[in-house]
């Protein structure tokens, strides 16, 4: 080989060999001169080195042509760095990220922006640290310099060996923004949720807890879920204390809690209920009376819950009692007065009629009754009245009716035929005769006199008052302080 062609095929070979062994030729200045020193010596010898370094180089340019279409098939931004944090090889995604060419990274222009070198010191420091044999695998939450764009990506750095046989840090940047992004919009939209729910939650229970009724919200087992401050205040126990509690928990009595299990069962079916009950409350164990409505209805979560709602009735219940009894009672002596006395003899008498057996009425009057008024006054008049509705009471069986007919007369329906009537009168009336009356004015003498009349079939109330009054009248006539029997029927 002439000179010429020899030095052709040395320029030939060199730039391949620049880029493929750049760094060994740049390691080894002094290896290099030596080398192109002796060439003229060694042409032979230095022809066919120059054939295999050309080969090596082809080769070394193929693998790096390779790598590179490798890396750009990464859709994360993958680099290759120096020591030094010189960029050897990027690939595509990389250059797009960073909004330049390849190129243009790898002549150093990306090392050199702003937005990068905050982060240069650090990120050289972790270079050392890799190319010392550490690995790095990060997540970095970041916003870009000139867009303010926010950016989440695990960065992933560890040594490699370059094509020349160095040491470099290669690197890959996960990019994960936009699954952070949904990430964190999920949990907002979650939190949110939560949010509404609780403010849901609490606008029920105050929303209940202005209910007047005790309201008990039960889960598809009878646990509580929610109570109404009512129903907190009637159970003496706190909100907490009763949430989770069952119908056996509360129950006042054996039997209660079963009975509640079973309609909560039922309600949980679609069905209502609608009842009334009398009870104690649990706190200060007073009578009570309530109807109890009891609804299916469906929570937040589509769940069904049983709603028990207790409305409270006992002021109105304990009214309906008192004016029961009033109109029973005689308002000044307590005992039945003519109104309930009337219909209790007709019921009695309607026995009678059917089954049989004896009855005797008795009719008694106080004597000139007018004069204790006039002397003593209407007050102690009541006195009387009073005192005499008692010894009557004192001195009637169970089985018999009393009550008051009216002004100072007293009625009594006795079982039993006129005879035992005429001594349960007498003895009446030496009850009456014999102990003076206590009243405002001291002691006073009262004496009554009483008629009687039994009971015969087809008697109506009034026809057997009638013919007791007629005897009466006959003690009245005879001096008063005595009873009498009603004429005997007529035979026939
Ligand atoms: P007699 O022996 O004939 O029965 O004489 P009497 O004075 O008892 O006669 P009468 O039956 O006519 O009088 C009943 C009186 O009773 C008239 C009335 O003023 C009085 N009186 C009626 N109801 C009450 C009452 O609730 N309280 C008082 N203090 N007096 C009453
Ligand atoms: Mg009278
Ligand atoms: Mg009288």
């Amino acid at each position: 080989m002439t000179p010429a062609a020899l030095v052709r095929s040395l320029l030939l070979a060199l730039p391949a060999m620049l880029v493929a062994g750049a760094c060994v030729l740049l390691d080894a200045p002094a290896g290099a001169t030596a080398l192109v020193v002796g060439l003229a010596a060694f042409a032979p010898t230095l022809n066919s080195l120059t054939r295999t370094e050309r080969r090596r180089t082809a080769a070394a340019e193929r693998s790096r042509e390779f790598a590179q279409v490798l890396i750009d098939a990464i859709p994360d931004p993958t680099y290759v760095k120096q020591q030094g944090g010189r960029y050897v090889m990027v690939n595509e995604a990389f250059a797009r990220y960073h909004g330049m060419s390849k190129a243009d990274v790898l002549a150093g222009q990306l090392v050199g922006r702003a937005e990068d070198t905050a982060n240069r010191a650090l990120s050289l420091e972790e270079d050392e640290r890799i190319l010392a044999g550490a690995e790095l695998r990060k997540e970095e939450h970041t916003q870009r310099h000139h867009t303010g764009e926010e950016v989440f990506r695990i960065i992933s750095k560890r040594r490699g060996v370059y094509l020349d046989g160095k040491p470099v840090v290669v690197g890959i940047d996960h990019h994960i923004t936009e699954w952070r992004v949904a990430e964190r919009g999920h949990k907002q939209a979650l939190e949110r949720e939560v949010q509404l729910r609780l403010r849901t939650e609490q606008f029920v229970q105050d929303l209940i807890d202005l209910l007047p009724d005790a309201i008990y919200i039960k889960d598809a087992q009878s646990r509580l879920v929610m109570v109404n401050a009512t129903a907190v205040r009637l159970r003496g126990m706190s909100r907490e204390e009763l949430i989770g509690l069952n119908a056996m928990d509360l129950a006042p009595r054996a039997g209660v809690g079963e009975t509640s299990l079973l309609e909560d069962q039922q309600v949980l079916r679609g069905e209502e209920i609608v009842k009334e009950e009398q009870s104690v409350l649990p706190v200060t164990g007073e009578e009570c009376f309530r109807v109890v409505f009891k609804r299916r209805c469906f929570d937040v979560d589509g769940q069904p819950v049983v709603v028990s709602i207790q409305h409270y009735i006992t002021e109105w219940r304990q009214a309906e009692r008192e004016l029961n009894r009033l109109a029973q009672e005689d308002a000044l002596t307590g005992i039945a007065n003519r109104r309930c006395f009337s219909a209790e003899a007709q019921r009695a008498m309607d026995t009678a009629e059917r089954h049989g057996g004896a009855l005797t009425l008795l009719l008694v009057d106080v004597d000139h009754f007018k004069r204790v008024n006039d002397q003593h006054g209407h007050n102690v008049g009541d006195e009387v009245l009073v005192e005499l509705a008692r010894r009557l009471r004192a001195v009637l069986r169970k089985s018999d009716l009393g009550g008051r007919w009216g002004g100072e007369e007293f009625i009594a329906l006795l079982h039993g035929g006129p005879q035992a009537a005429l001594e349960f009168a007498e003895r009446l009336r030496g009850i009456v005769a014999d102990t003076p009356f206590p009243t405002a004015t001291g002691p006073l003498r009262v004496t009554l006199s009483g008629g009687c009349a039994e009971y015969r079939p087809g008697d109506s109330l009034s026809s057997l008052v009638g013919r007791a009054d007629e005897a009466l009248y006959l003690a009245k006539s005879e001096g008063r302080n005595r009873v009498r029997a009603e004429r005997p029927a007529m035979p026939g």
